[in-house]
């Protein structure tokens, strides 16, 4: 009797996404499996989010709404409660508590070490950890090969791409500065060993969720200096609040999603007016629209989603993206000091200036200034077009013509089970991709909510297909085997 070869999934990137895919197919797979998680630059099992080592940096979620199981909703809280720290919270506070980001790793490490080091030995499926960058795959006639930057390669049956958020991108006069010990091109590395001496000032350029990561370490660190965060419109993220309900929008016979854009900037601009004039805050609106982005998003014509992104999507990421109560009032409270100031400008540049760092600002009105920094701090967000991806993994796929990027450029193309399509239209035979890598095809893929369904989805896609595989086997003996085993 042959033994079969034992199914073997890769998965690249262990983020949320890339774990959570692991677990998933760890928990529901019924037969044996090989899985193999490759992970290189952040936290194996956490990821850039939930990799900080920082107390201060809190979800940006409530924890009743953070479990990372679609099928548990409550399954982190319970989780919370096998943790003595939160034992004196009431159910109903520990629900409402936005949690460290650091206890947030902790629960997914926990949730993959449970299957990566099962303590029953007949486990089914057992999950390894490698810290290694995937470099390039190769097809092969019965899946990839996977080459590694360490100069190994792993043969797998089926390829997910979970690599998640890119760090930003470049600024012009980015070159000038790589090298120069005042500028941090990542902000989700170590900045703090670069922290200027007081008296110094410190340059965030940009004012969105990672930025307000950085103020509020400098003031855990009670870090005593200038400290400036620049951004076209100069709008720092809302915070939460509770909300009374709104049984009004969406109106009960409209389709959101067939509406196209202009009619429903209409209608969410009379219905935020309404509630503005009832002095309710109109960001619920946004809250509503939440369960009907990801259909919105994929009926919109491509011209409608550029619209959306160069009219709406700062206003829309502000309100969309809110922050902890307690993390908005001390970033109001530094403006309020005059411990932070904001700026409304372009970022025309950056360049050095002996030890320091000059920003090149534009104003709405034309006019030009010149920052100084001892230190900047690149916070603009994760870079986002596609073909100009810095990882050499991806670059190498869309070369090869195993992925090309969406139809807006903003991530790779997938069918609707997360299959990735070739160049040449085809269904990829062994490659999925989830998380952010999807924006462009669903705009909404960044956050828990959404990727937990996405990790449980492409899992339960992956199982479907794998009996498939079975039927290639034509010994008799061997196929018997394969049958007990999927
Ligand atoms: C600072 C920050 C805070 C956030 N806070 C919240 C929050 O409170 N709540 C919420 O719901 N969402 C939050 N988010 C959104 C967040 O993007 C998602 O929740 C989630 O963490 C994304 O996980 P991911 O696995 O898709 O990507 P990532 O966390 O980016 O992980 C991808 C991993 O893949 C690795 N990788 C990439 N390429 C390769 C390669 N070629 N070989 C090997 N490894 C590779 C990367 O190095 C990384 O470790 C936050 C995001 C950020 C950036």
């Amino acid at each position: 009797m042959i033994v079969p070869r034992l199914r073997h999934i890769a998965i690249i990137g262990g983020g949320f996404s890339g774990t959570m895919t692991a677990v998933n197919l760890a928990r529901l797979s019924e037969s044996p499996l090989r899985i193999t998680l490759i992970n290189h630059c952040y936290p194996s099992g956490r990821g850039i989010a939930y990799g900080t080592r920082r107390p201060e940096h809190l979800l940006n979620v409530a924890a009743r709404n953070m479990s990372a199981m679609p099928d548990h909703p409550n399954h982190f809280v319970e989780w919370l409660r096998t943790r003595t720290e939160f034992a004196a919270l009431s159910d109903t506070e520990l629900r409402e508590t936005f949690m460290p980001r650091r206890v947030y790793g902790d629960y997914l490490r926990s949730l993959a070490h449970h299957y990566a080091r099962p303590v029953d030995r007949h486990a089914r499926v057992q999950i390894e950890f490698r810290d290694d960058e995937v470099a390039d795959i190769k097809p092969e006639a019965d899946g990839a090969r996977l080459i590694l930057a360490s100069g190994h390669n792993l043969d797998a049956d089926k390829v997910i791409l979970a690599t998640g958020n890119e760090p930003p991108a470049d600024l012009p006069g980015n070159d000038t500065v790589a090298n120069h010990p005042g500028w941090c091109a990542n902000p989700w590395l170590d900045w703090e060993s670069k922290l200027p001496p007081a008296g110094e000032t410190i340059v965030l350029l940009g004012t969105g969720l990672t930025t307000v990561d950085a103020i509020i370490t400098l003031l855990a660190l009670d870090w005593r200096g200038t400290l400036h965060a620049v951004s076209r419109h100069g709008l720092l993220p809302q915070s939460h609040f509770k909300g009374t309900e709104d049984p009004l929008f969406p109106p009960a016979d409209v389709d959101l999603a067939s509406l196209g854009l202009e009619a429903l900037a209409d209608l969410v601009e009379t219905h935020c007016e309404r509630l503005r004039a009832q002095g309710a805050n109109p960001a619920m609106i946004v809250d509503k629209l939440r369960p009907h982005t990801q259909r919105i998003w994929q009926t919109f014509t491509d011209a409608e989603r550029r619209e959306f992104i160069t009219r709406y999507a700062a206003r829309w990421n502000v309100i969309r993206h809110r922050i902890a109560p307690s993390i908005h009032r001390q970033v109001m409270t530094a403006v309020d000091e005059g411990r932070l100031q904001i700026s409304r400008a372009s970022i025309a540049g950056v360049k050095p200036l002996g030890a320091k760092i000059g920003i090149d600002l534009r104003a709405r009105d034309g006019t030009t200034s010149t920052l100084e920094a001892a230190l900047a701090i690149n916070c603009t967000g994760p870079h986002t077009r596609f073909s100009a991806t810095r990882s050499q993994l991806l670059q190498n796929l869309l070369a090869s013509g195993l992925a090309q990027p969406d139809s807006m450029n903003m991530g790779v193309r997938v069918e609707s089970d997360f299959t990735v399509v070739e160049r040449g239209g085809h269904r990829s035979s062994f490659l999925l991709a989830i998380g952010p890598l999807l924006r462009g095809t669903l705009w909404e893929s960044i956050a828990v909510p959404e990727l937990r369904g996405q990790s449980l989805r492409v899992a339960q896609t992956l199982l479907d297909e794998l009996p498939a595989a079975a039927a290639r086997w034509t010994d008799p003996a061997e196929k018997a085997v394969m049958e007990y085993w999927i």
